[in-house]
Formats: structure tokens, C-alpha cells, sequence
């Protein structure tokens, strides 16, 4: 999503594949990496899904936590299945640039394809793949199945390409026990390394200054990546600059000058073959105000910007990795991401169609609905206030201020906090 600024789509709990017993990792993985490469293709109104290659990485650096189920359901899934038992061994789920493209006028009369990888823990046995996407009303709009044979020679073994320049900045623990989050280099010629080393503290700085990571951070591993760009600086088409870069990050996204977004995540998954990673914090070597956050998938911010970098890099980290929504809204624009018939999946945002499902156990009692903001305790009285998620009437957003409303807020209201709370328990217990 871009950096205070629109769209998202949903898709509640979505529960296609209900989740049984635990299920054991060592039991039915192995400790390597099965990367999946899709392409996502459409209109506003046609959605396809194809695979494009298999690949494999030796060790698993995913969660080895709750691997049947999912806390948010996104605007898609993934779920592996075992061909033998049909048991659910595995689930993802993560939200994708083709379906925030599908809202744009150029959807409307241009077919456009988007790629999408994804990385799942490498199964002992035969196992199928379904790849479902979602529109904003929760439906089902595209599905593939697919089987993956793990002794398959056609997927591509990558265990033994030479990884690109790789350090750990900050170390909570092992592996298996924390959550890894790959901070790539974009736009820094090989002399500018010290300098990105620096701006990856400053960056770690930034989170721990909000909670819950503060209390958390030994539950992280941050890692810097250093693919060497050829040209210094990001590509800005406004003002028509374009640099050969590691990763091609340009701004003007869908003609947004400040949405930042890199062109193929393929690439992305490329410079961090062989290092730890589950998610990606891409620091862009620009002062230009901007950048971009998709669930599960990267956050993109600028890591020079004077005006409110760190903030930028905090808020988009809440929509990769905590699924957060975006809680400002605009006076003169309602439903056009958040219908009033469909709950979001969105943590912190509701139509209050299912609002049980979200913060009512933290109103203090009498708490009017919708509750009116009184200018006082902006981000510590949780309420229900209109509008949120880019839209001034219809959705609510549980404070009158937060970080995901606000650069000028430096802390998370208490429903965020929960939200990204429990997503760190989520992979980690
Ligand atoms: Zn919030």
C-alpha cells in the first residue's frame, strides 16, 4: 500500500480449507525451501493465475509454528495439501500489486500480468498447491491447483548459487525461533555499503522505538542484503529520471508520484537466494517522500527522506509484515475498497459487520458506536471511529490517531499494537 495513501482488498477468515490437528513440522517437511513462482494476470474484471518455475534452496528459514492456519486472511492463500491423506500441511496468505492494479482506470481496458513469488517449506511427500485470490466481498475470483513432486528434477536446485554480499545487523536468536526480515539494499553502488549498514540501524531503530516491537525485538533476525546497483539513486519518472538499479524500484506507481514499488518481486526473491529470509524491509537510496507496503509480500520506503523517513519505513512494515490497514480516509471518497456488506480482514479496520470479531473486547463499557472523536487521548482511547481504509464514511478505525493514520503519531494505537502482537506470537509459539 502506498505511504498514507490508498487501497487494499479482503477477504475475512475464508475458511476454504479448515485446519485440523497440529500439524508437526520434521514430520512432513524437510529443512529446505520450495520456492514457487506465479504469474498473475487480468483485468478489472478477469483474474488468471499460472505458474512460471519451481525452485528449491536448502534449509527453511519460515515459520515452523501454527503451519496449517492463518491469523489474516489477505486477498490471497496459499495451501499445501498431502496428495495421500488430503491433510492441510501448510498455509500463506499475503496480499498482491495485481489487485490493487485491478482498481485503477488502466485495468479497465488493458490486460496486465504481475509476478508473484512465494516461498513454502519443501514437503517429504506429494503434495498439491492451491493458489486462491479473493475480491473485496471475500469471493473467491481465481483459483489454481497444482502438484509438486519433491523428487521432481525439474525443480530447479539453487542450493549452491554463490549468495549475494549478506551480514546479520541485529540477532534475537536461531532461525527457527525468530522472525527473519531481509533488509535489501536499492539504488547503493558498491563505496555507498557503509552508508546503507547505517541507515539498516537507524531503520531497526525506528521499529523499536514503537511497541510491541520494543518489548519483542529478541524474537527478530535482521539481516542486510548488499546487491550492488549500477547507477546511484531511484528512478523517479515525474520528474524523468531512470536508474539501472538492483531491483528497478521506481515511484509514480499507477501514476502515484509517491507510491514506490519495485517491478519484479522475482528479482527481489533472486538477490536473497541462500539468505535467511520470510520478509523484506527494501531500503531506496532517494530523499523523494515515499514508498509501499503489501502484505506478506515487501515494504519499500526511502532512506534518506528529511521528511519523515523512519516514520515511512514503520508504517509500511505495518502493512508487510502486520497485515495493519491504512486508517486515514479521504472526505470525498467511500466504497470503493471496503464494501458495507464484507467485514475486512484487516486487523484494525471494521464495517461493522463482524465487529465482534475484532476490538469490542477492548471499548470500555458505554463506549458509544460509532464512538465521536473529543480531541483528547488521540491514540490511547480505543473506540470506534468513522472512517479509515481511504474511505470517510462506512469503515472505522479503532483510534482517533495512530501510525497507520498519521506520520506525525509515534505510536500505534492499542488495537494495532494487539494485532502485531499476536502475529509475532503467531510465527514464533
Ligand atoms: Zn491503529
Amino acid at each position: 500500500m502506498k505511504p498514507l495513501n490508498l487501497i487494499a482488498a479482503a477477504a475475512l477468515t475464508a475458511a476454504v480449507f479448515p485446519a485440523r490437528a497440529a500439524v508437526d513440522f520434521d514430520t512432513h517437511f524437510a529443512d529446505s525451501t520450495l520456492r514457487v513462482d506465479y504469474i498473475f494476470s487480468g483485468t478489472n474484471r478477469t483474474q488468471h493465475i499460472a505458474v512460471t518455475r519451481l525452485s528449491k534452496t536448502d534449509k527453511w528459514y519460515g515459520r515452523r509454528n501454527n503451519l496449517d492456519s492463518l491469523l489474516l486472511a489477505g486477498n490471497g492463500q496459499l495451501t499445501m495439501l498431502d496428495v495421500q491423506t488430503g491433510d492441510t500441511l501448510f498455509r500463506h496468505s499475503f496480499s498482491t500489486l495485481f489487485q490493487e492494479w485491478q482498481t485503477t482506470e488502466e485495468a479497465t481496458h488493458t490486460e496486465r500480468s504481475f509476478e508473484a513469488p512465494f516461498i513454502l517449506p519443501m514437503p517429504h511427500r506429494t503434495a498439491d498447491i492451491v493458489c486462491t485470490l479473493f475480491d473485496t466481498h471475500n469471493r473467491v475470483t481465481s483459483q489454481l491447483r497444482h502438484r509438486v513432486e519433491p523428487t521432481d528434477i525439474l525443480i530447479h536446485d539453487r542450493s549452491h548459487e554463490p549468495a549475494t554480499p549478506w551480514k546479520y545487523i541485529r540477532r534475537g536468536g536461531d532461525s527457527r525461533e525468530c522472525i527473519d526480515v531481509a533488509i535489501v539494499a536499492e539504488g547503493f553502488a558498491e563505496d555507498q555499503m557503509p552508508e546503507f549498514i547505517a541507515m539498516c540501524d537507524s531503520s531497526i531503530a525506528a521499529l523499536t522505538a514503537h511497541e510491541p516491537y520494543a518489548s519483542l525485538i529478541d524474537r527478530f533476525n535482521f539481516v542486510a542484503v548488499m546487491p550492488v546497483s549500477r547507477q546511484n539513486g531511484i528512478s523517479i519518472p515525474h520528474d524523468k529520471l531512470w536508474y539501472d538499479t538492483a531491483l528497478g524500484a521506481h515511484y509514480d506507481t499507477f501514476y502515484i508520484p509517491r507510491y514506490l514499488t519495485i517491478p519484479s518481486p522475482a528479482r527481489l526473491f533472486d538477490v536473497c537466494t541462500n539468505i535467511p529470509f520470510e520478509h523484506f524491509l527494501i531500503l531506496a537510496n532517494t530523499e523523494e517522500y515515499g514508498g509501499g507496503g503489501i502484505f506478506n509480500s515487501y515494504t519499500i520506503a526511502s532512506a534518506r527522506s528529511k521528511h519523515s523517513k523512519l516514520e515511512v519505513i514503520v508504517h509500511e512494515f505495518g502493512h508487510s509484515f502486520g497485515g495493519l490497514g491504512d486508517e486515514y480516509y479521504y472526505d470525498d471518497q467511500y466504497e470503493t475498497m471496503y464494501p458495507s456488506d464484507t467485514e475486512p480482514w484487516e486487523p484494525n479496520l471494521t464495517t461493522l459487520v463482524d465487529f465482534g470479531l475484532k476490538w469490542s473486547d477492548m471499548l470500555a463499557p458505554g463506549t458509544p458506536i460509532p464512538t465521536k472523536p473529543d480531541g483528547h487521548d488521540l491514540t490511547t482511547k480505543v473506540g470506534v471511529y468513522e472512517g479509515g481504509g481511504y474511505q470517510s464514511r462506512g469503515v472505522y478505525r479503532p483510534a482517533q490517531d495512530c501510525r497507520m493514520k498519521v506520520n506525525e503519531v509515534h505510536e500505534f494505537c492499542p488495537v494495532c499494537q494487539r494485532a502485531i502482537r499476536r502475529l509475532i506470537s503467531f510465527y514464533t509459539h
